[in-house]
Order: structure tokens, then sequence, then C-alpha cells
């Protein structure tokens, strides 16, 4: 079993070997705890500059990273590693046990809660200690999502637009590594408070990205997931071996696209039915038909049609069948060449 940690300075982050940790973080109306989990280990083969930190279940809804952390926890064998790795396979405790977006004790997204508060409610006090004693441990920053209960996304791994071009590049590489079949740079503007906005202005290299949807678990998503960071290891030396490919033999090439615009984030016009008619990833053209929004008050009617306003990869795309006015129904990101960040 973990070793319960009240007080987190008590934690000795670089003791040799592997570790499991709960970290008690008290409720704020309540006796209790929500228990985070945490493993740490220390490989025995030497210590690196390229320290990994890996999370999943930032948003609770969301499987493929909480299970692949997870799974990482046991399966990494300190004997065979160097340097040390950080998982976090729950982040946001509290909304992974209520299979929910936010946490149900506060109410709050733990990706719009960083930097956090120390003095805050439980959301910002776990986001206050992953940046104040979390990040400090390592210079490489992954943080694996799916789409919730909101959109669909083609298997993609991601990261912001990065002004600095030595960081941007390192960035990409790293991306890459996870072998999806996009990379998608996404807008920094579409929210704030996110875990990844906080370690890239740290000038980490950070990773986000999206291996699944619909609070399902996604097998390829898993795969991705997980060999994505022993590829990550690898890459940095952590880990002997070669980087694996993960798609089958013969994928085309990973596909890099930018949606880093906000009008490239197109809301639904109205309330509807939403009928898509292209599927995620595909690219489309200008005026090319995304789908139908139907109103059944009118049932004779004509559906809205939704067309492209520019050509582009649809990168997200609404889930449910009904999408309100505003809410975001897809995404058509561009094309980039990798040499324009490589
Ligand atoms: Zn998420």
């Amino acid at each position: 079993m973990p070793i319960l940690i009240h007080n987190p300075g008590s934690i000795d982050f670089a003791k040799p070997g592997k570790h499991h940790y709960q970290v008690a973080f008290h409720l704020d109306g309540t006796w209790g705890y929500s228990l985070l989990p945490l493993t740490v280990i220390n490989g025995r083969r030497g210590a690196s500059a390229e320290n990994v930190i890996c999370f999943g279940g930032t948003h609770g809804n969301e499987y493929e990273g909480q299970i692949a952390v997870k799974r990482l926890c046991a399966d990494l064998d300190p004997g065979a590693m160097a340097g040390r790795v950080v998982l976090i396979p729950q982040l946001s405790e509290s909304a992974c046990n209520a299979n929910s977006r936010v946490s149900p004790l506060d109410g709050v997204n733990m990706n719009r809660a960083f930097p956090g508060k120390a003095h805050g409610s439980i959301s910002y006090r776990i986001a206050h200690f992953v940046k104040t004693r979390i990040f400090p441990l390592g210079r490489v920053v992954i943080d694996i999502h799916s789409g919730g209960k909101e959109g669909a996304f083609p298997i993609c791994a991601s990261f912001h637009p990065i002004p600095d071009r030595a960081q941007q590049a390192e960035t990409a590489a790293a991306a890459r590594l996870f072998d999806t079949p996009f990379v998608f740079i996404y807008a920094s503007s579409i929210a704030s408070g996110l875990l990844t906005d906080e370690a890239e202005a740290e000038g980490k290299v950070t990773v986000g990205g999206e291996f699944g949807g619909g609070e399902t678990t996604s097998r390829k998503g898993v795969r991705h997931a997980y060999e994505g960071v022993l590829n990550v290891l690898r890459h940095y030396g952590l880990l002997e071996g070669e980087i694996s490919k993960i798609r089958p033999a013969g994928a085309p090439p990973q596909q890099l696209v930018k949606a880093d615009r906000l009008d490239q984030y197109v809301p639904c016009p109205r309330d509807g039915i939403w009928e898509p008619v292209v599927d995620l990833g595909v690219a489309v053209n200008e005026g090319d038909l995304i789908g139908r929004l139907h109103d059944f008050s009118d049932h004779g009617g004509p559906a809205l049609e939704i067309r492209a306003r520019r050509a582009g990869f649809i990168a997200m795309m609404h889930l449910s069948a009904r999408p309100s006015k505003g809410q975001t129904l897809y995404v058509a990101a561009e094309a980039v060449d990798w040499s324009a960040v490589i």
C-alpha cells in the first residue's frame, strides 16, 4: 500500500528506488481527505538533468491518462532506470472518483486552477502543491487528457505555440514520440490556468494531448499514452532502448496541425440536433459541408448547414448530438510542415 503523507514537506524526493505515496489534502468543509496518488522513482543507474513528470486524471472523466500513468507506476523498474520520474495518475482525485471533469468538492476544474493557491479550496491547494513541490523535480512535463463529454478528437499529442524556438523544437520532438496520427498545436487563448501553461512558462518541455473521449477507455489511446511516455524516457536517457513505433507498420506520416487562433474554434450558432457528415481527422476545403443542425420544431424545413470556413483538418468536433448555442462545434486546424517547428 502507498505510504500516507500528511506533510508534503516530509517526502524525500531524492530517495533511491520506487516509492508510492498518498498525499492527504484535507477537505474544505468536512473531516476527511482527498488522497492524491503519487509515485516517485529515482533510478539506480545515476542522476539525470532530464527528469520527467507525468500526470493523468487532471480531468476526472478522462481515463486513458489515469490508466497509462497507473500502469507506469507499477511497471517501471528503478533498477533499469537513470534519473527521476514522478507519476501522478489521478491529479484531481476527487473528480476521478466522481467521473467528473471538475471536482465535486469545490466545483473547480483542475486544469484552470494553476498556479494554485496555498490557502484556496482543495483543487487550488493541489495545484499549488504541483507548482511548488512537483514542478521543481523535472524538466519534462506530460499531462494526458481525453475529450471527456465535451469534444471528440483524433488521437493527438499537443502543445501550445511557444515563442522560444529552442523550447518549441524540443517540445515538438517530445510530442512526436507519442506517435499519434496528429500532433496538434492549440491556442493558448482558448483558456487560462492550465497545468501546461504553467509548466511552459517555467521553460519546461511540456506535452499534452487528447487520447480518447466520451468517458470511455480507448485501447489505442492507452497504448499511445503508455508507450509514448516510455519513448520520452528513452529519448532523455532515463530508460535504455530504441524509440518504439506505436502505430502499425505502414501508417502515414504524423500530421502536424495548428489551430492557434480563436476564429478556428467555431461556435454552434444555435441549439440543435447535430448530424456530422465528416469524420474526425479528415481534411476539408473551404465551403465543404461539415454537418447539419436540425430543428425538430419544423421537421419539414431544411437543416442549417454548417460549412467549413477555411480549409483544414477536423481536429475536434462536438461530441454529443445536442450542442448548445455557443459551444465549440468543430475546429479546423491548418497543416503545418514539421520544419516550421523542429
Ligand atoms: Zn482534459
